[in-house]
């Protein structure tokens, strides 16, 4: 999910929340969801003034919004809007929950699971599936702490998953906002589901031969463990900076009169930050952080981007229906690969019968994961925003999306994501570095480029230096194979002279050095999407 504004009054309302004494009569307050009629521009651009928490879906004519105290559809009310409820009671889903745990063994999810796994399930599944299946899942943890001290883990699948071979990578992230929850349940029972496949379906053992699966389920644990906890902090969003360029140690983040601050970690990526759709103001959802990748968490994805060959990628978010692809904010311009961008989404929406869209054809924003990650590496990326109702709705409804229902049975996110793997592994979508070199010798590939931020308020453009370094081995017969990313790049939108649309295509190339035996030697490879460069790299000296 996208936006929310927040306000001093928000502040007072939500601090409330945690109030018995302004508990709704009969009861405690229900928090709601909303579809609230603004007919126009200026009646949209008025509601996101309000300081209500705006919820990401909208369309025309309509918005979302979560009513988290009486107080919230009073201001609506006073401001004029009218609405339909949408989700009358968020915490009846709470309950339901309970039944349905309560009286199901094992759900049709591929973990059979039969509910919202918390931080330490997360990190004991990954742990236990790459105890369980030592050649095909590898555990791994990014770089970077988070600012409670966290790691952030994820786990890499594939069939001799440790070889440092040239397979292509399919990257599947989850939870950037912390109440998303069914954002990293998607990432976890995809993987779940390859693992219990492998071997008994033809396609997918393909694939896992092929590919490397990455998942990281949880970008924000910070963040997704207070949200899970339930309380007050259900709803919140950003991760836990609460005061710019420091840590956050327990409890700081959970403190009542911190809980509407922290950084919107899908609005801190370099490319174009600090522009439309994000905020500068600490309170507001889409605050973006003191600077581009000023956050662990959004550091922590592009290292991770950096550093391999993602062919594709898919950022899970809640909710909206939608599968969302540049441009993020319109004066970029349309993709110069949107033809290749168009054709994967439509192809992910025959099976979950989600909208595909250009993202800022919905609401513009800047600084998110796949506006950096395309202009970056040309690797195709997504946002699939899940569900349709709510941030985290009752957990069985997972099943049928995960699964399909009614015209998308037997397809659903499954299907989808199947999808996006396929073209992951595709080598008419990305690159072939082949050829010869000695056995055993360490291939690395490098590109280094300067990618822009928004001009924000009066200051000019930042620069974001930006490097990607990824390596392999060559085989003991001498022969390599390596899927990579075009060297071609993108024309990046964001210069340091402003936003300007722009279709064209940079002739870069890759720096290729070969070491073998304390010898190395270096060329440089220029190939584009589908083609494919032949290299005889002799005995790298
Ligand atoms: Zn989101």
């Amino acid at each position: 999910m996208r936006p929310f504004a927040a306000s001093a009054a928000a502040l007072a309302l939500s601090a409330a929340l945690v109030s018995p004494a302004h508990a709704a009569p009969g009861g405690a307050a229900k928090e709601q969801i909303v579809r609230v009629d603004v007919p126009d521009a200026p009646s949209a651009r008025r509601l996101a003034g309000l300081g209500l928490d705006l919820a990401e879906a909208s369309g025309p004519g309509w918005a979302d919004v979560v009513l988290r105290s009486p107080s919230d559809a009073a201001a609506l009310r006073g401001a004029g809007y009218t609405w339909r409820v949408r989700v009358a009671d968020l915490g009846a889903d709470r309950e339901r929950d309970r039944a349905y745990a309560a009286r199901t063994a094992r759900s049709p999810l591929p973990s059979g699971r039969t509910s919202y796994r918390t931080l330490r399930d997360y990190e004991s599944e990954m742990a236990a599936l790459a105890r369980r299946h030592p050649s095909r899942v590898r555990g791994f943890t990014l770089p970077e702490r988070t600012l409670e001290g966290r790691r952030v883990r994820g786990i890499e699948i594939g069939h001799h998953v440790s070889a440092r071979d040239g397979r292509p990578v399919f990257l599947m992230v989850g939870l950037h906002h912390a109440r998303e929850w069914p954002s990293g349940e998607m990432a976890m029972e995809f993987g779940y589901d390859l693992l219990r496949r492998d071997g008994r379906d033809r396609e997918i053992t393909r694939l896992l031969d092929t590919t490397r699966v990455v998942l990281v389920p949880v970008v924000n644990p910070d963040g997704f463990n207070l949200s899970r906890g339930g309380g007050a902090l259900e709803y919140k969003r950003k991760n836990c900076r609460v005061v710019d360029g420091k840590d956050a140690p327990p409890p700081l983040c959970a403190k009542p009169a911190n809980e509407e601050l922290g950084v919107d970690v899908n609005r801190n990526y370099g490319f174009g930050w600090g522009g439309t759709g994000s905020s500068a103001d600490r309170t507001a959802g889409d605050y973006h952080g003191a600077g581009p990748f000023s956050e662990p968490e959004s550091r922590n994805i592009r290292d991770l981007v950096s550093s391999r060959q993602v062919t594709t990628l898919i950022t899970n978010h809640t909710y909206g229906g939608t599968i969302l692809r540049p441009y993020f904010s319109k004066a970029e311009g349309v993709a110069p690969d949107e033809r290749a961008y168009k054709a994967l989404s439509d192809a992910m929406s025959a099976q979950n019968g989600y909208t595909g869209m250009r993202s800022g054809d919905d609401y513009e924003t800047t600084g998110e994961t796949n506006d950096w990650s395309y202009y970056a590496t040309r690797g195709l990326g997504y946002t699939i925003e899940f569900g349709r109702k709510s941030f985290h709705p009752a957990f069985e409804t997972l099943v049928d999306e995960y699964h399909g229902t009614g015209p998308t049975a037997g397809k659903g996110a499954r299907g989808a994501f199947l999808v996006a793997l396929r073209n992951a592994a595709d080598r008419g979508a990305h690159s072939v570095l082949r050829g010869r070199a000695p056995g055993g010798a360490t291939l690395s590939i490098t590109k280094g480029f300067t990618l822009w931020t928004s001009p924000v308020g009066a200051r000019k453009p930042r620069p974001v230096p930006t490097r990607l370094t990824s390596s392999m081995r060559v085989p003991a017969n001498g022969r390599f194979v390596w899927d990579v990313n075009p060297s071609v790049r993108p024309e990046p939108p964001f210069t340091p002279a402003g936003q300007k649309p722009v279709t064209g295509l940079l002739q870069e190339k890759w720096t290729l050095t070969c070491t073998a035996r304390g010898h190395s030697s270096t060329v440089r490879v220029l190939v584009d999407r589908g083609r494919q460069a032949y290299l005889d790299l002799g005995r790298c000296r």
